[in-house]
């Protein structure tokens, strides 16, 4: 942020901010091939995938993966395990024939179970995951077995958090704005062949195969965000990678978990084997409670805890850029505020 605030007005001695910047600048060009380069390094993506910058957030995209991928006559798959999920389920529905290979619901999406038993036909066009759950807080820790059938994935909420095989995926997308940058951009990473699949009725600004052949700049792409991207990546690989990101993350979501498990007060509502790195969701003996936990909380400096309204209850969430010393705070004010009221 203090880089960005640094460069806003003049980037690089050019007399002028990057969000003034031409998306067809030498200066653009630089700094969107530059935040490709850090996430292929990363996530050590191969040359058979592509690293795309699309617009729409994750939304878009769970419209647009049925309106590319979907063969006809053969069935999308989707393990519905939450909120963004079941939005997903609700778009490709509009477009073909849906299955539904895992269902939480029936739990209240506390868990994802074992993905690696799942039925995966394979003559389906897709099969899709949510790789976390950032509402109900649960993120899977292995991936189904979807053979020759695609896997997609909605990360986007713990993309860049741990490291990643991704040639197991056919198609990865993520908003920005949890783990890499501001909101404006989408990250997708698509296996190239899948290009191919595209239909022709498909309008050309939401073809995958338009953005691949003009190289995300096939209109003016979110010059800005792109650019914030490119400085968090740049930071990442100054941490030292996604295995040492994925340590902190590990570090962090313990000590909250912890700190619940150990209270006899505050409870956990995921299944402590699919417990999310990134959202730590939990409840108080009653709402009342809660209400008075968020609004101390505020009062102490420790925002944006309300659960989502979905689903209530709070949520601590641990997105990359939550430092250590954040989860501590919240760690001692839990304990106080049990002590207040317990
Ligand atoms: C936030 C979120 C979305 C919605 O993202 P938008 O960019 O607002 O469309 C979708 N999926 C997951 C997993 C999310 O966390």
């Amino acid at each position: 942020m203090l880089q960005a605030q640094s460069e806003f007005a003049d980037f690089h001695g050019l007399g002028h901010g990057i969000v003034e910047a031409s998306h067809r600048s030498a200066a653009y060009k630089e700094i969107q091939e530059r935040a490709e380069a850090n996430i292929r390094e990363l996530l050590a993506i191969d040359e058979d995938h592509e690293i795309l910058f699309l617009q729409g957030g994750a939304s878009l995209q769970f419209a647009m993966v049925p309106m590319n991928l979907m063969l006809p006559g053969r069935p999308a798959l989707y393990a519905d395990t939450g909120v963004w999920p079941c939005r997903a389920i609700q778009e490709a529905r509009l477009m073909g024939e849906v299955e539904v290979v895992f269902d939480g619901k029936p739990t209240g999406y506390s868990g994802i179970g074992d993905p690696t038993g799942w039925q995966i036909r394979q003559d389906a066009s897709y099969a899709f995951i949510c790789t976390n759950n950032t509402i109900e807080g649960t993120q899977y820790r292995v991936w189904p077995e979807t053979g020759a059938v695609p896997l997609v994935a909605d990360m986007s909420s713990d993309i860049l958090s741990r490291p990643v095989d991704v040639s197991r995926f056919g198609l990865i997308f993520a908003g920005a704005q949890k783990n890499i940058g501001p909101a404006g951009v989408t990250l997708v990473i698509l296996r190239k062949e899948l290009l191919s699949r595209v239909p022709p009725q498909v309008p050309a600004i939401l073809r995958y195969s338009t953005h691949s052949a003009q190289r995300s700049v096939y209109n003016t792409p979110p010059v800005f965000a792109v650019y914030m991207v490119a400085l968090v990546t740049d930071w990442l690989k100054k941490l030292g990678g996604l295995q040492i990101v994925d340590r902190l993350n590990t570090a962090k979501s313990r000590m909250l978990y912890d700190a619940i498990d150990s209270s006899g007060f505050y409870r956990g509502t995921a299944q402590p084997n699919d417990r999310s790195k990134m959202n730590v969701t939990f409840r108080l003996p009653d709402e009342g409670l809660e209400s008075r936990f968020i609004r101390e909380a505020e009062a102490a400096g420790l925002v944006g805890l309300k659960g989502h309204r979905a689903v209530g209850g709070i949520r601590a969430s641990c997105y990359n850029a939550m430092p250590k010393e954040g989860v501590l705070a919240l760690v001692d004010f839990m304990a106080d505020f049990q002590k207040r009221n317990g």
